[in-house]
């Protein structure tokens, strides 16, 4: 007999706009909710929790995760393969066994509506922009890159996002969640973790949607375990809903390049993930830098009203370029100057942040004294 690793306890039985879950992982208990506007109903379905419980479960052994209710054919069929597939990324990580459910092989879903995944950044963007004539639906979702605290940038971005559905005449749907809570403890948020929350997600929608876009992050050539990715994301589908994973055709350069083509994308640009004091964005941090080299590469830094600064060369040589992910976009960003013999600073200023020596010893050496010189501080006074 397997041991559960997971116990999943929910009262969902009719739509409502409020799904409270709870996940019992080991010995550990989450208290996982979901949470829409008054106008979207969310359906507390088996799809749904497995998706988050999916990594915990793993992570910790394996084992079984014991749920109740109907689960699509397709849907649990798959999560064998999303299983190998994690298990090549994260060889640590179990194989689980799902019990309680019974399978359902719904009809092909009758329902319209087509929804996207919008934060505002430049590959949500692009796939809205692409799309547009299809998506009825931006879906924000708040309590995953907007932390739930800062109810200050969540108004500020939900007032654009708003203002960009208007202009092309779409619904937005607000979904706040601490799903953040339970990934977090057991996995790499964006390595491992996002996708599957943007699944859960799109599974509780699943009643009004027949296909969800979940923007790439990075393009078919720069590819490498990552939560959301061409290979994962189609395997949460049902019979009824389809994740498509959108994107991957184009560089952060060239999707720039589309976006810069519409006043209201320039107007709402946001890509920070610091967002110190609730700012839109910083334009200081790794992620803003290299959207405004972006910008400035297709001419249209200067029309961008959410960065208020200019370009600094220092601050892009400042970029740490030691993951796969910055790599790339500091090389796409690269590609394009040179085959636009773009601007000289700049283009020696990126050659130097992918040449630069990464020195993790020095790192390392320079915080031990830093926090050694802190502690006589304390002493003395
Ligand atoms: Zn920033």
């Amino acid at each position: 007999m397997i041991d559960p690793v997971c116990i999943i306890s929910h009262n969902s039985t009719e739509p409502s706009s409020l799904v409270e879950v709870v996940f019992q992982i080991v010995d550990k208990k989450f208290n996982i909710y979901f949470k829409s506007d008054e106008n979207t109903l969310l359906s507390g379905n088996a799809e749904a929790f497995l998706a988050c419980a999916l990594l915990p479960s793993m992570k910790m052994g394996g084992g079984q995760i014991v749920t109740k209710g109907e689960v699509s054919h397709k849907f649990l069929s798959a999560l064998s393969t999303i299983q190998d597939i994690y298990c090549t990324w994260q060889p640590s990580f179990k194989r689980t066994e799902i019990t309680g459910i019974s399978t359902l092989k719904h009809p092909p879903s009758s329902q319209k509506r087509v929804g996207a995944f919008f934060t505002g950044g430049v590959d949500s963007f692009y796939t809205f922009l692409k799309h547009h004539d299809e998506i009825t639906d931006l879906i924000f979702a708040y309590g995953l890159d907007i932390k739930l605290k800062d109810t200050v940038l969540r108004k500020k971005v939900s007032k654009k996002i708003h203002e960009i559905a208007s202009e092309f005449g779409k619904n937005v749907i607000e979904i706040e969640t601490n799903a953040l809570e339970l990934f977090d403890f057991y996995v790499n948020w964006g390595k491992l973790g996002h996708g599957a929350a943007l699944a859960a997600i799109g599974h509780l929608l699943s009643p009004s949607f027949h296909r969800i876009y979940i923007p790439s992050s990075y393009t078919y050539s720069h590819l490498f375990p990552w939560g959301s990715h061409p290979i994962l994301d189609p395997l949460w589908s049902s019979e009824t809903l389809e994740f498509i994973h959108d994107g991957c055709e184009a560089t952060r350069v060239e999707k720039v390049a589309l976006l810069s083509k519409y006043d209201i994308a320039l107007h709402s640009l946001r890509v920070c993930w610091t967002n110190p004091y609730s700012v839109y964005n910083c334009g200081k941090c790794e992620k803003c830098i290299r959207t405004m080299i972006n910008l400035k590469i297709n001419n249209a830094l200067n029309r961008c009203t959410t960065f208020s600064e200019e370009l600094d060369i220092k601050q892009v040589k400042k970029i740490v370029a030691n993951t796969e992910g910055t790599r790339a976009f500091i090389q796409e960003n690269l590609d394009a100057l040179e085959k636009n013999n773009g601007d000289e600073k700049l283009r020696k200023a990126l050659i130097y942040v992918l040449n630069k020596p990464d020195m993790p010893h020095l790192k390392r050496f320079r915080r031990k004294i830093k926090n050694h010189i802190k502690q006589i501080w304390k002493r003395i006074f």
